[in-house]
């Protein structure tokens, strides 16, 4: 069985201040939750914040981006040994806002990947269509691309680590989700890309979380899926609430 991981994508929104009045509400009501594992992605700037307000709780902090370089000369980017140092254990690459907005590509993605692993974070690469793929029939086609380039020469053997996140872009803060069939095609799509790179023994294991949408009303029905093994929250994982009713399913 593998253990779900339900995390929260904060984008850009909370300050620290925010984000310590957020785990003031939050954590108590998760308390204890074990079944599925719990991380929040927020800010750069407010990471400190959160690593310090989660201390010692089941809740573990990521960051949303990484450069791959170890250090150098790349003004307003953030390595991965200064993720590890504030207290992120985790890190979200690929984002469909960073290759909308930021020009992030499949290359990239797997640079930061390599980068992540190296350093001893735990990577949630995300993939997904774009509608258009979606309605001209090309979704396994750039799920299987996405993958096959984000793990070009990553070993399984590092890679124990990594989580895919499914994300349809048209279902990212639309309010539109997949229906939790055509999610589960495409985790068992990305299953099979991953058996191919990396063997069937690693793809049974890998965790390939759903993202797109997720609300306390459809969460309960995505996680009852056995080939969804968690969830990424943007919009709903603001409010304490909310999220923790994610949590909870
Ligand atoms: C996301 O940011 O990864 C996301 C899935 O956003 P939302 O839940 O708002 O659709």
């Amino acid at each position: 069985m593998r253990t779900k991981l339900i995390a929260a994508n904060w984008k850009m929104y909370k300050t620290p201040d925010q984000a310590r009045d957020f785990f003031r509400d939050f954590l108590p009501m998760v308390q204890g939750h074990d079944r599925d594992e719990i991380v929040v992605c927020p800010t750069y700037l407010a990471l400190d914040a959160a690593v310090t307000a989660a201390k010692g709780s089941n809740v573990a902090i990521g960051a949303q981006d990484i450069h791959w370089e170890k250090d150098g000369a790349f003004t307003g980017e953030i390595c991965a040994t200064m993720l590890l140092a504030v207290g992120a254990t985790h890190v979200i690459i690929g984002h469909s806002e960073r290759r909308q907005y930021f020009g992030e590509t499949d290359d990239s993605v797997n640079l930061k990947l390599k980068s992540a692993i190296e350093a001893g974070l735990i990577p949630i690469v995300c993939v997904g269509e774009v509608l258009e793929e979606r309605a001209a029939g090309l979704t396994d086609d750039v799920l299987r691309r996405q993958c096959l380039r984000a793990f070009h020469k990553v070993s399984a053997k590092k890679a124990v680590s990594l989580v895919v996140a499914y994300e349809p872009v048209w279902a990212i803060g639309t309010g539109k989700t997949a229906t939790p069939q055509m999610a589960a095609d495409a985790h068992a799509i990305i299953r099979s890309e991953t058996a191919e790179s990396f063997g069937p023994e690693f793809a049974a294991k890998l965790r390939i979380l759903y993202g797109g949408s997720v609300k306390p009303e459809n969460a309960h029905a995505l996680m009852s899926e056995e080939e969804i093994d968690g969830a990424l929250v943007g919009g709903a994982s603001l409010d304490p609430k909310s999220f923790a009713s994610i949590v909870k399913y």
